[in-house]
């Protein structure tokens, strides 16, 4: 039995973006939907239950960011924003409102498949995870709390690790500062970004052959950090 296609929903006002991306989609087994503004983008969503959806920040009727908040009171689909270069604030709102992901205008259509994967990848994954996370030389045994470089054992401390396990459960993916804060130190902490730098700079020098060019380590300026896979 084949796999279902995953069906993506498109809610972007622009036809030539719209189009873009139903045709990459199509082309690599997506099946996508549309919607031209945030109303019908609504209402698609509950009413064909896409698998994902891909939604512009910058609407007609409402703010993408609004669109976000009101999917997320009832549903957990994966959301990947459309933002615009000089709107960084919108694309950080909708990532702390529950979006997943982001992609930046203009992308390309490996940049969006590879997105979608992960995306969908993460929504599969949280039924099923494996004890054993490895990317290149870097390996995590989840189940007795060990990593390795080359299968070199590296030490971390508990904060370090904790840190390193939250990117590794969404590898690929990206992690925001606020939900790394908050998942590691507590609700109190989601403004103490110098916290985050800090254990990053200690991880990247344990983890990567040279720090200042992070393999896997990558951060996001002003978003968030992700595992690079
Ligand atoms: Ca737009």
């Amino acid at each position: 039995m084949s796999e279902p296609s995953p069906r993506v929903l498109i809610i972007e006002d622009e036809p030539e973006i719209r189009r873009f991306i139903r045709v990459s989609l199509a082309e690599h087994g997506f099946t996508p939907l549309e919607a031209v503004n945030a109303a019908e983008g609504l209402k698609l969503t509950a009413e064909a239950s896409p698998d994902l959806l891909i939604l512009d920040l910058g609407l007609p009727d409402m703010d993408g960011t609004e669109v976000a908040r009101r999917v997320r009171e009832w549903s957990s689909v994966p959301i990947i924003v459309l933002s615009v270069r000089d709107r960084e604030s919108d694309k950080v709102q909708a990532l702390d409102l529950g979006a997943d992901d982001y992609l930046t205008k203009p992308f390309g259509v490996l940049e969006l498949l590879a997105r979608l994967r992960v995306a969908l990848r993460k929504r599969s994954q949280t039924r099923e995870t494996k004890p054993i996370f490895t990317a290149g030389k870097l390996r995590v045994d989840m189940s007795k709390r060990l990593v390795f470089v080359d299968d070199r054992q590296v030490h971390l401390t508990p904060i370090e690790y904790k840190l390193l396990l939250e990117l590794v459960k969404n590898a690929g993916g990206l992690v925001t500062q606020q939900t790394l804060l908050r998942n590691i130190w507590g609700p109190g902490y989601a403004k103490e970004g110098h916290y985050l730098r800090v254990y990053m700079a200690n991880l990247r020098k344990k983890l990567e052959d040279d720090p200042a060019q992070p393999r896997y380590l990558i951060t996001e300026p002003g978003v968030g950090y992700r595992l690079r896979v």
